[in-house]
Formats: C-alpha cells, structure tokens, sequence
C-alpha cells in the first residue's frame, strides 16, 4: 500500500490520479491533500479518501472547508505554508504534484526535502528551477516519475540505456490551430482555443497546447529531467497523439512509446513504477486509427515553441521569465482581456527586458518569477 499526497486534487491530473485510487484501492492510500480554492470538491474529496491533511489556497477558503468537515478527523490549512504541509505529509511516501503554474514550485521543494519521490504532473516546477530542483533530488536520492504523456513515454523508452542516447523526439499535436494560416490566427477565439483535438485538460495547459507555449515548456522539462541539453531534443508534430514520445539511439535505432491519449496511463505508471497496473488505458487498435503521419512544427506561426529553446540557450533566470510572463499573458486570455496573438508578443517583450542572472536558490527563480508577472502586467496595461 502505497501513501500518497496529491497536491492539485482538484484539478484535471488530480481527479484522475483519485480515479486510479479509487480503482486500485488496495495499492494507494491518499493521506493528504491540496487544492486552489475549489472547496466543494475538495470536501467530497476528503469525505471519499479520508485524507487526514489537507490544504487550500486561501484562509477564507480553508474556514469553508473547516466548518464543512468539522465532523471529519482532518486538519485544515492555507497559503504557502499549506501547501508545503501537505507535499511534506508525514506518512507519504510519494507526492504527486499536480498544481499547475509557479505555485506549484515552493511546495514540490518541500516534498523533496522532505524525502518524498515525486509523481511530477507540473512542468513549470522544472520550467523555473529545473536544475535547482533536480540537483535538490540527486543529494537526497528521490526519483521525479513523469506525469507529462511525452516525458512518461521518454520514460519508458530509455530504461537505462541514456549513455547511447542521439536525440529525444517529443511529439506534439500541434494543438487546434495547427493548419491555419497567420491570417486566420489572428481571428482565433477562446471558445476555439479551449478545444484541443485530442486531449481533455485544465484551462492553462489546452491555451499553452494551442500556441505550442506547452511543448516549448516541455522542451525545458526534459533538458532538465532526463539531464540532455537542448540541441539534442527534437519536436515532431504528430496530429493523432498515439505515439506519446520517442528515443533515438546512437545506432540509428528509434523506439517509441504509443497509446490512446489518455492521461490515466502515465499518471498509473509514475504511481505504481516499475509495476504495471492491469486495465489503465483504453485499448490501442492501430487498424482502427489507420494512419500516423507526422510534420516539422512551424515557428513562425507559433514562435512561443521557438522561444522555449532560445530561453534555454540564454540561460539562468530566462526560463522562468517566460513560464511566468505566459501565466500572466494566458491568464489575460482565458479572462477575455486580450488576444490570442497578444500572448506571444507579451512572453518576447519580458524576454527582451530581462537580463538572465544565475539560479542558485529557488528565491533567485522567485524573484525573476515575479518581475516578469510585472513586466507582463505592464506590457498589457500599456496596450502593446
Ligand atoms: P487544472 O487547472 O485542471 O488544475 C490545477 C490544480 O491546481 C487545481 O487543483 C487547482 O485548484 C490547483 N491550484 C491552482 N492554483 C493553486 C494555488 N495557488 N495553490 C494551490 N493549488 C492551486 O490543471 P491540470 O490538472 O490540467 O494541470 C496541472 C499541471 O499538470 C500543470 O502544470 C500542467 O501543465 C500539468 N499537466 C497537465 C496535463 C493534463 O492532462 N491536464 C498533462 C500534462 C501535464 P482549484 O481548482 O481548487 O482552484
């Protein structure tokens, strides 16, 4: 029986890594739990897995839920300090970090401090503080499972064999816009960009997945996770998402990991490794899918994917201005606020402003975190 912590319960990662629990009852017990502000759910949540930690964003929401679980033996807390109670929970073994966006960072630190290995779902932990939070890990011996489809299939792929490794191929489904041109991008609108082909996910990760904001994000993952620098990793667009992720060797040899796109495999396998669960996925039918095909991503329709590498190329704090300068730009967005052409040209500008310095402690990526969420503020109230 494996302790668990999920940080992000309500969420889109988050119930399903609950609908894997609730489905292997005698494999995982869930012993603390954190959300944002979603207290309805959070308390079916609490009542159904008995948790006896939980935690939400804000102390007005946490009286909610203390008043809604007073006949529960669950202790209820808030903030920063919250977070970091429940990623840290003393009977977890493993905490699924799940929140999605910087404030994901500080608490999946805690865990890994406190010796928790990490099922990692929050690719802007990585994003922002990737060679801090790894290197974190490396000292205290804790193992970071991909959650992300295309790193659980990297994953999967290299099994000990990343001594021969030529190139990492991430495959991405080029999102809902793929096929159109710089004019009708400009005419997008947010119903449209909320409608990802292939994949059900939370609001942020489907605008990323339209502007390929999400695989650039992705591209800075893995430079950290599987500890490869950048020119070595390869985007494919691969319209149909069945094949999750690719690992070319040396010989010239690519082995490649498929499925159905559905995130229950990957979140199970970063649970359960190296066991395999029975019955996660749907069933692969590759007569029924009928055909792969694949293309080389266009940056000039979609720069952010170009701006993930040169971030990376320049180093330091630059990754997590742009992580952060995109939450600013996605969540003006999704509030109908600006653009979908705008968000691009808000993560150039901080991009432009910003003098990369040296990540030495999660403060440094804080403060560089911070000051692009102004310079992006800025950017927009100015008009662009
Ligand atoms: P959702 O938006 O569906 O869920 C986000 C979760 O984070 C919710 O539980 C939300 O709480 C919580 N949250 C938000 N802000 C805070 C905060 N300040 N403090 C504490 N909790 C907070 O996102 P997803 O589940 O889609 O994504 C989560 C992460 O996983 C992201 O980093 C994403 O990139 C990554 N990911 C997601 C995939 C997917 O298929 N969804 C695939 C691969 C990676 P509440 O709702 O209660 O406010």
């Amino acid at each position: 029986m494996k302790k668990i912590s999920i940080l992000g319960s309500t969420g889109s990662i988050g119930q399903s890594t609950l609908s894997i629990v609730e489905k292997f009852p005698d494999r995982f017990k869930v012993v603390a739990l954190a959300a944002g502000n979603n207290v309805e759910l959070l308390e079916k949540q609490v009542r159904q897995f008995g948790p006896t930690v939980v935690a939400v964003a804000g102390e007005q929401s946490a009286a909610r839920l203390r008043t809604a679980c007073s006949d529960l033996h669950v202790r209820v807390f808030s903030g920063v300090e919250g977070m970091i109670q429940v990623a840290a929970a003393d009977e977890a073994e493993m905490t699924v970090s799940a929140i999605v966006g910087t404030a994901g960072l500080v608490p999946t630190m805690a865990a890994i401090q406190a010796g928790k290995h990490i099922a990692l779902a929050n690719k802007e932990v990585l994003v922002t503080a990737g060679e801090l939070v790894m290197a974190e890990a490396r000292a205290r011996k804790i193992n970071l499972y991909p959650v992300d489809s295309e790193h659980s299939a990297i994953f999967q792929c290299l099994h000990g064999s990343d001594g021969d490794v030529r190139r990492l191929i991430l495959t991405a489904s080029g999102g809902p816009f793929r096929a159109l041109s710089k004019k009708d991008l400009a005419k997008v609108t947010l119903a449209q960009a909320l409608k990802h082909p292939n994949w059900s996910m939370g609001r942020k990760i489907t605008i990323d997945s339209a502007t390929l904001m999400n695989k650039g994000l992705e591209v800075i993952e893995a430079r950290w996770l599987f500890n490869i620098p950048q020119d070595k990793i390869k985007v494919l667009v691969h319209p149909q998402s069945i094949i999750h992720s690719m690992v070319e060797y040396r010989d010239g040899a690519v082995v490649a990991q498929l499925g159905m796109p559905d995130m229950k495999g990957p979140i199970a396998y970063a649970l359960s490794y190296p066991e395999r669960l029975a019955d996660v996925s749907p069933a692969l039918d590759l007569a029924q899918v009928g055909t792969l095909t694949f293309e080389e991503p266009d940056t000039d329709r979609f720069p952010c994917l170009a701006y993930a590498f040169d971030a990376l190329n320049a180093g330091g704090t630059m990754p997590a201005v742009v992580s952060a300068a995109n939450e600013v730009a996605v969540k003006y967005f999704l509030d109908q606020k600006i653009g979908y052409g705008h968000i691009s040209r808000v993560i150039k500008s901080a991009m432009d402003a910003h003098r990369p310095s040296p990540v030495h402690t999660v403060e440094d990526a804080l403060k560089a975190d911070l000051w692009a969420r102004q310079e992006a503020e800025k950017t927009i109230t100015n008009g662009m």
